[in-house]
């Protein structure tokens, strides 16, 4: 299930413009009270189940700017909500530099945007998906461990 189809008219349309500095203050909030999302539409977590996850709250472009400029998709299409889901600020970061694994035809219609948006989502989502199990397995190494430490020694 896509995140877009829980936003206005299914997220098939334009939705309104991101406008604003402030994330979590202005237009991040307001894109949560205008779709009705709360969770980072990659990894799922709640950002309002804590202040710390709170904290973490980012608008990702799915269609990323660099690509709608190469496409020529006019700035109104590629800055609306309907392009943007949230994202937590580390699977933000997993895949900030992406860019299509196929070039395919550029869209020359509303429709053929949101088709290029529904399939470049996915292909974020899994690539994100990865980049978190590599990091899981890495933690689960406990890599923090200092290394060389004396033996701790009891009191007897
Ligand atoms: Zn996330």
């Amino acid at each position: 299930m896509l995140p877009f189809e829980n936003y206005p008219d299914g997220g098939r349309k334009p939705i309104k413009r991101v406008k604003g500095s402030n994330c979590r203050h202005e237009y991040g909030n307001d894109f949560m009270r205008t779709t009705g999302q709360t969770r980072c539409a990659y990894c799922g977590v709640d950002f309002t189940s804590s202040f710390e996850t709170w904290l973490t709250l980012t608008l990702d472009h799915v269609v990323p700017s660099s690509v709608c400029l190469a496409a020529q998709i006019p700035v109104e299409l590629s800055e609306d909500f309907a392009n943007q889901v949230l994202s937590c600020s580390a699977c933000n970061s997993f895949c900030n530099r992406y860019a299509p694994a196929e070039k395919g035809a550029l869209p020359n219609s509303i429709e053929a945007f949101f088709d290029l948006r529904d399939r470049i989502f996915g292909e974020r989502k899994g690539i994100i998906a990865d980049r978190r199990k590599v990091e899981f397995q890495f933690f689960e190494t406990k890599p923090w461990v200092p290394v060389n430490r004396a033996p701790v020694l009891e009191h007897a």
